[in-house]
């Protein structure tokens, strides 16, 4: 245990996080980092979504493109070079019923485990897409599994690919993904949509659209690096019926069913919407606790972007830089 007491503590090591810690650590705040994810793990890395993708085409300043974990490694050198402390592991407890705040640490890096004390806390934990959990869907991620059309969907051109769910994400990521690809299979769990109608229509009117309802997917045809088929089960009333659908040499498989943010680690003591993002006052970073600024994916349903993230850190930064000026700390 240590008693150690920083001035800024931010949890989170994607854009939102790193943004906050640049701008942070050169208003000379010395802020530490706790990157979060696992190491050890494929799909849950320190740096956050980006360290999943391959070229990121969209953020700005990069005209020829960068790869997804060279943008997060150039983000943490500048961060480092202002002063920024980074410290491995994952946030598992958060008191933030005194001041300081004071957090546990799980080091997943397989050290011993820690706790800090912070007088304010920049919370940039991000939102984790959720997986459907069929065999080979870690193992092909970013080799013709993906989660995001924004990203991703640029690769896909002239290609058949399918995308997984009924939602709004997945009807605007189908209608998005026809720009690129030949063609495009929605496939969704039951026959009717989840989506809101504005979009279900959208892409229903689409002639690149197909569908496949009642169906979800059990597997995943490909080698180390493409996907040719996506096998596909009944369900409900088709129940069993089983089938794979040619995705060619090299299609892919979209999964748009839903994003959880990270927010499990603060219970109640902070104000959440319904589904779990973390509410925040107005245009600003406050949280309802006072002292707790909220930056990027974990309060964002909406935009989910690198760029509104990076924004979003430095709003962050700037709101807590002030706050603490208020209270003399
Ligand atoms: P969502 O509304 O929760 O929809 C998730 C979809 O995935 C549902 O069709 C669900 O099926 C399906 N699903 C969930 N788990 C599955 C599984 N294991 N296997 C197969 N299918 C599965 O999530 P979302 O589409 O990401 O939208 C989240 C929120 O963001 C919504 O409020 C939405 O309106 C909003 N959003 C808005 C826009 C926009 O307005 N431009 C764009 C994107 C998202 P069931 O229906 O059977 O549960």
């Amino acid at each position: 245990m240590s008693d150690e007491v920083h001035t800024v503590a931010i949890m989170g090591s994607g854009p939102a996080g790193l943004t906050a810690a640049i701008y942070a650590s050169r208003a000379n705040l010395a802020p530490v980092v706790i990157e979060g994810g696992d190491v050890t793990s494929k799909t849950d890395l320190p740096g956050g979504q980006l360290m999943l993708t391959t070229d990121v085409e969209n953020f700005p300043g990069f005209p020829e493109g960068i790869m997804g974990p060279e943008l997060m490694d150039r983000f943490r050198k500048q961060a480092e070079r202002f002063g920024t402390i980074f410290k491995p592991g994952r946030v598992v407890k958060a008191d933030l019923s005194q001041r300081p705040f004071r957090i546990e640490v799980e080091d997943t890096y397989g050290g011993t485990s820690y706790s800090l004390k912070a007088q304010c806390l920049i919370v940039a934990t991000g939102a984790s897409a959720k997986y459907i959990g069929f065999e080979g869907e870690q193992e092909h991620l970013g080799k013709g599994v993906t989660t995001c059309a924004t990203c991703d969907g640029a690769f896909f051109r002239d290609k058949h690919v399918v995308v997984v769910g009924g939602g709004d994400s997945a009807m605007e990521e189908a209608t998005f993904l026809t720009r690129f690809a030949s063609k495009v299979t929605v496939v969704n769990r039951r026959t009717t949509l989840r989506a809101s109608k504005i979009m279900a229509d959208r892409a229903r009117e689409n002639p690149k659209v197909e569908w496949k309802l009642n169906r979800t997917v059990v597997g995943v045809i490909g080698d180390s690096k493409y996907l040719k088929g996506v096998k596909l089960q009944g369900t409900n009333e088709d129940e069993g019926v089983e089938e794979v659908l040619d995705v060619g040499p090299d299609g892919g498989l979209f999964i748009a069913i839903g994003h959880s943010p990270n927010s499990e680690v603060f219970g109640e003591q902070l104000a959440l919407h319904d589904t779990g993002y973390i509410k925040v006052e107005g245009s600003t970073s406050r949280s309802s606790v006072e002292g707790v600024f909220v930056a990027g994916d974990i309060h964002d349903s909406h935009y989910r972007q690198a760029i509104t993230a990076a924004g979003a850190g430095c709003k962050a930064a700037i709101d807590a830089e002030k706050w603490l000026e208020s209270q003399e700390l």
